[in-house]
């Protein structure tokens, strides 16, 4: 029992993956997380839509993991009966939840539509189930516990919702089991990963600095007469404009790897961005609705992304579900230029005037002006010198700029 304590196991069911049309972003992203709390995966799967797969696959992870979760088949369609089978393995029967209904109709009612008969459907629970409220959607997730002590966790497909229910509640419910679990010794954290994102160094070039620094500190605790606690899994992963270096902690080289990746971000200071789960976006976007609370303007002269920092910024803030920060970037940013940068300009095109602000943004810039009620502040970036016609370039710029005006 106990080394399942710390397993958890991830089911996707929709024929739409299983026939390729989809491909399975929710369990990645429940995985990441998960791994980030100390988990380790069991296994993946995937299945179409159907009842005797979906049961199976259920009962055999329930056996094996004391995390499972099962996304998608929520819905109020006929081919939707996830509750139905996961109510099968819990041994339990569906019961009638009235305040769901009310969420539901408060919900449509609020967008000028009418709930249909087949929604009753998303309001049966198998009985004792703790319900996981959904905010971005008509199906509220919810935690069964079966007779073998697995918590299953179904959740709708849309990974939005998913996103929501993480956020409101089901985030802090593995917490709490966490917590407990480690607190009486049955949860063993198998391997804590840290992540160590860069941006400006090649994958190689990094890889080849990164294994010479853990080379040397090994050969360190060793001239000090210190345990080897052995070298630490190291992964490095590209993706534009990031490279990001991994590395997996057994529970005996936590500590280690905590120094280690202190010592990587010393060495490597000028071209880390962050540690772990962070986003360049958030730290800007919590200065915005913080700041925009104050009476603030933001205005953004962009004459290099072509309008893809405004999207970034969007996309993020509907990422972590937070209506306040779009409507926050709607209202502050004032004025993008863009210029195709692809486009060769002549010498008078190099600047364009925005006279509403008596303001010339060049080429190749991107600023970043802040109106407080007392002052004004600007922040430009220096002269970008990286290629900025290619997709990568432009990425590359939009992170940049991020992080400075979000530390400035
Ligand atoms: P709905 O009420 O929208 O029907 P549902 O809980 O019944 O939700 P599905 O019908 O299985 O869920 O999936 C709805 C949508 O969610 C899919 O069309 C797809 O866009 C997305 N989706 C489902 N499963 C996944 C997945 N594993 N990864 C990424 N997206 C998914
Ligand atoms: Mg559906």
């Amino acid at each position: 029992m106990n080394d399942r304590a710390s397993k958890a196991a991830v089911l996707a069911v929709g024929t739409e993956i299983t026939d390729g049309q989809i491909s399975d972003r929710n369990s990645q992203w429940l995985s990441s997380r998960l791994v980030g709390m100390g988990f380790e995966i069991d296994q993946h799967r995937a299945v179409p839509d159907d009842r005797e797969k979906i049961i199976t696959a259920l009962s055999e992870f329930s056996g094996r993991a004391a995390w499972v979760f099962v996304t998608g088949g929520l819905g109020p369609t006929s081919d939707d009966f996830t509750r139905e089978c996961v109510a099968e393995v819990l041994e339990a029967t569906l019961e009638w939840h009235e305040p769901s209904w009310k969420d539901i109709t408060d919900r449509l009612t609020a967008r000028g539509a009418v709930a249909t008969e087949n929604q009753k459907q998303q309001c049966f629970f198998p009985k004792k189930s703790h319900i996981l409220k959904n905010t971005r959607g008509t199906a509220h997730g919810f935690i069964g516990v079966s007779k073998s002590g697995a918590r299953i966790v179904s959740l709708p497909g849309p990974p939005l919702e998913i996103e929501a229910i993480w956020r409101d509640g089901l985030q802090a419910e593995i917490e709490k089991y966490v917590f407990e679990t480690t607190a009486q010794g049955n949860f063993r954290p198998a391997r804590r990963l840290t992540i160590v994102r860069t941006m400006g160094l090649g994958e190689g070039a990094l890889a080849h600095g990164v294994e010479a620094l853990i080379d040397r500190a090994m050969v360190k605790r060793a001239a000090e007469g210190l345990p080897s606690l052995g070298r630490p899994e190291l992964g490095y992963r590209a993706h534009a404009p990031y490279v990001e270096v991994k590395i997996w902690a057994l529970a005996t080289q936590e500590n280690w790897v905590e120094q280690l990746s202190e010592e990587i971000c010393r060495e490597f200071k000028d071209y880390v961005v962050n540690r772990n789960d962070e986003d360049a976006a958030d730290l800007f976007l919590e200065k915005i609705l913080v700041d925009d609370r104050k009476g603030i303007k933001i205005r953004i002269f962009d004459s290099i992304t072509r309008g893809a920092i405004l999207q970034r910024l969007h996309e993020r803030a509907a990422q972590l579900n937070r209506s306040e920060l779009t409507e926050a970037i709607d209202r502050s940013v004032l004025v993008t230029v863009s210029l195709a940068p692809a486009t060769p300009a002549s010498p008078a095109e190099t600047s364009i005037q925005v006279r509403e602000y008596g303001l010339s943004v060049g080429k190749d810039e991107l600023t970043l002006e802040i109106e407080m009620p007392d002052e004004v502040s600007t922040v430009n970036l220096p002269k970008l010198a990286q290629s900025l016609r290619s997709d990568r370039g432009r990425k590359w710029a939009i992170e940049f700029a991020l992080l400075e005006w979000g530390n400035a």
